[in-house]
């Protein structure tokens, strides 16, 4: 912590912009509350900033491109979600580059939700990460939505008081031309770290590390069916998460379609025979002490080659983990040099295994992903029991069957409400949550901070900012506060944008 403090002194900041509604953060939440808000009040006027040169956030800068179907069809085939989420992976996948399961999905066939392995093949479908930067930015585009990017928000603009508590109408933001102010109505907070919320100081750093930072990495040149023959069903140790037979996995790797695989030990015996300093290397890194074997395909190339066809893929590997705070500067830094270390290891490791020995390093983050950072305080905070429970809520705004929490506990796919008061600032005005970020209870309740963690999938980012979207159009087209807005007017707008908000039958 710093013991030493300086006074900024005051200056003059040129105003870049008046706008009703700031969305601050674009990634695919902060692009549905901005697109969203655009067709609730086509008048209103809509700005989204983000720090990157690039929308979709830790989507795409982590590729984390895994957005689970399980969230909006659960395994029973029963409909959780819908709304601006499906339709954006619909467009995603109209681009004709991601996985075909996909397609098969949307398409009502499948594939079957019921029976399948660990219930991972609708978790771990990817989509392809290039499409899902365009269609954020087609979509912004055709919404009218002004799009400020290489802009990070840094402070709010003094608060106002005139509507009953402190509002503040709008943000300073750092760019490549100097430091501007953008004034606002509503702020849609978007960030995931709650930094509109932090800056007003209403927001909290649980104590509890429950969750870690952690890279991704994404590995080419593999080739597919012989890692298939000799890796997977072969003598090393893999084992087939899905597809589980060897004939169906060959014929995913003929379709283009993923195929997950875990094991491998025996690998890892292999490379630490052959360099021994590799695993001390990774381990020096201070990641948690797993190398995971849990592997993905992204991407699967069909090359002819001297009369013969070969599958090369690209897999998706489950980088170092780091459970460090991550709302610390010098912290989150160390961790973000120490992975790329880790992945070096980890890249040599895989290389041991049949079918990988040409593979490279296709692809690192651009930055680690987050999952615990601030909780910004709103009018409710939704619990653990909520969660679990499948609490109903009146002021609902959108379902979500729970990240990590919906996939292990019995019936939780079923899913429960997100109410609207989770959105909505306690003690600021013309401030809603999106994105991963929104009022939930803290460590001081629940130590595992369940609801933390159920919120954190990419569905409910994008159910939360289209719901915040909406809730600020309106809000703008009525001249109220957040807290004022009439929630029936709310989730008729929301039901006819597509947004599931009534629980499925039979449970
Ligand atoms: C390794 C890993 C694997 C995961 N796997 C899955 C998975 O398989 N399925 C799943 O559903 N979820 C998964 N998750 C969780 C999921 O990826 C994230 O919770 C989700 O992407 C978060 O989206 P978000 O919009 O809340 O935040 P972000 O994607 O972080 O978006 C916030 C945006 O705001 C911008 N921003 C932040 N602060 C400012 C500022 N001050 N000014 C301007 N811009 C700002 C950021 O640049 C960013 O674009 C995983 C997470 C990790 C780390």
């Amino acid at each position: 912590m710093a013991t030493e403090f300086i006074t900024e002194p005051a200056r003059k900041v040129p105003v870049l912009k008046s706008v009703d509604i700031l969305v601050v953060g674009g990634s695919q939440s902060g692009v549905a509350a901005a697109v969203s808000a655009k067709r609730a009040n086509t008048d209103a006027s809509v700005m989204l900033v983000e720090q990157n040169g690039f929308l979709g956030g830790q989507a795409v800068g982590c590729m984390v491109v895994h957005w689970e179907f399980r969230e909006f069809t659960n395994n029973a085939g029963q409909v959780i979600a819908r709304g601006i989420g499906k339709e954006m992976i619909k467009r995603i996948v109209d681009k004709g580059h991601s996985d075909p399961l996909f397609k098969e999905w949307l398409d009502g066939k499948g594939p079957p939700f019921k029976g399948v392995p660990d219930g991972r093949a609708s978790n771990d479908v990817p989509l392809e990460v290039e499409d899902i930067k365009l269609v954020l930015a087609e979509m912004c585009e055709e919404a009218g939505v002004d799009v400020l990017l290489h802009a990070r928000a840094v402070n709010v603009l003094p608060p106002e008081k005139k509507s009953g508590l402190p509002a503040p109408r709008g943000v300073f933001v750092e760019t490549i031309g100097g430091r501007y102010a953008i004034k606002a109505r509503i702020i849609i907070d978007c960030t995931a770290n709650a930094d509109v919320s932090f800056w007003m100081g209403e927001a909290k750093v649980p104590k509890t590390q429950v969750m870690s930072m952690q890279a991704y990495a994404w590995i080419g040149g593999v080739d597919l069916e012989k890692f298939v023959n000799e890796g997977v069903f072969g003598k090393c140790g893999g084992m087939a998460s899905y597809p589980k037979d060897h004939q169906q996995m060959l014929d995913h790797v003929h379709q283009g379609k993923t195929i997950l695989t875990r094991g491998f030990a025996s690998i890892i015996d292999k490379a630490c025979e052959a360099e021994p300093d590799l695993v001390e290397q990774y381990n020096k890194t201070g990641a948690s002490p797993i190398i995971n074997f849990y592997v993905k395909t992204v991407r699967t190339k069909q090359v002819e080659c001297g009369g013969e066809t070969k599958y090369i893929g690209t897999f998706a590997i489950e980088g170092p983990s780091y459970k460090w705070p991550q709302t610390d500067p010098l912290v989150v830094s160390k961790a973000e040099m120490a992975q790329l270390k880790a992945v070096a290891a980890q890249a040599r490791i895989h290389a041991y295994i049949p079918g990988w020995n040409l593979s490279f390093l296709d692809r690192t983050v651009a930055a680690i992903g987050f999952r615990q950072t601030r909780i910004p305080n709103g009018v409710y905070k939704l619990t653990k029991d909520d969660v679990l429970k499948h609490k109903s809520f009146e002021d609902v705004v959108g379902r979500h069957t729970g990240h990590d929490v919906g996939r292990s506990t019995p019936g939780g796919e079923f899913g429960y409400d997100i109410p609207y008061r989770c959105l909505v600032a306690e003690k600021i005005d013309g401030l809603l949550f999106g994105a991963r970020s929104v009022s939930v209870e803290s460590d001081d309740a629940d130590e595992h901070l369940t609801a933390l963690n159920s919120h954190r999938g990419i569905s409910s980012t994008m159910i939360v900012g289209q719901a915040s979207g909406v809730a600020a159009a309106l809000c703008i087209k009525r001249g109220v506060e957040p807290r004022a807005l009439d929630v029936k007017a709310l989730q008729a707008e929301l039901r006819r944008q597509d947004v599931v908000l009534d629980k499925p039958a039979g449970n």
